[in-house]
């Protein structure tokens, strides 16, 4: 746990993209009112901490027998002795061995690639259906965001997309897609989301919920 002191008038208590708890406190706050806050903010705080800890597992290192997520399923990690391929998604992951050095990039292409091919696929359906125009559709490297849409009418997606279950996929696709048409989240922009995919409110509910699951992870 960190406690940083701002010049701001409020206190927040949150996650860094480490997973780290960061709790922010007034300048102006005294121990004895820092005390008391901490105590009436320890079950939060202990909560917070349970999924600090999950996230700062979630990083890999590329062993055998560790678990990658793809399409919201975990499958394990091979490595494999005289392998032509890199990497090979075949139930499981199956790794060369004299790649090992390189497999975080190896990874990050495979994902690319998959990310890629989902979206556009989604992409060209949902636009089509509800005439919508972009210029670009890009693949980004955004730990922070799943998806962008901004005023030039260009749409990034994560690379890390293709780790989630395809539902969700969809969902992130639909709601920047939507930001096309209403570059906000207002009331008018939900409708539309709606109108996409009358489902969305489980998709993003699941969204906020096991965010933390894909965070930290390479
Ligand atoms: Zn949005």
């Amino acid at each position: 746990m960190k406690i940083i002191h701002t010049n701001r008038k409020t206190i927040s208590i949150g996650l860094d993209k480490k997973g780290n708890v960061i709790i922010k406190i007034p300048n102006s706050l005294k121990q004895s009112e820092l005390d008391e806050i901490l105590k009436l903010y320890k079950p939060f705080v202990e909560k917070l901490s349970k999924k600090s800890n999950l996230i700062k597992d979630n990083l890999k290192h590329f062993k055998e027998g560790e678990e990658f997520f793809y399409l919201g399923k975990k499958y394990k990690l091979k490595i494999i002795k005289e392998q032509k391929e890199d990497l090979i998604f075949k139930n499981g992951f199956l790794l060369s061995e004299n790649k090992i050095d390189k497999s975080k990039e190896i990874f990050k292409n495979w994902y690319c690639e998959q990310t890629y091919n989902l979206v556009m696929n989604k992409v060209n359906y949902f636009s089509k259906k509800f005439n919508l125009e972009f210029s670009h559709i890009k693949i980004s490297s955004s730990k922070i965001s799943w998806g962008s849409c901004n005023s030039k009418k260009e749409v990034r997606f994560s690379w890390r997309l293709s780790m989630l279950p395809e539902d969700i996929i969809e969902y992130v696709v639909v709601h920047e897609l939507a930001h096309l048409k209403e570059l906000n989240h207002s009331r008018k922009f939900w409708n539309l989301v709606e109108l996409m995919l009358p489902s969305y409110r489980i998709h993003r509910k699941w969204l906020r919920e096991n965010n933390y699951l894909f965070i930290n992870l390479f």
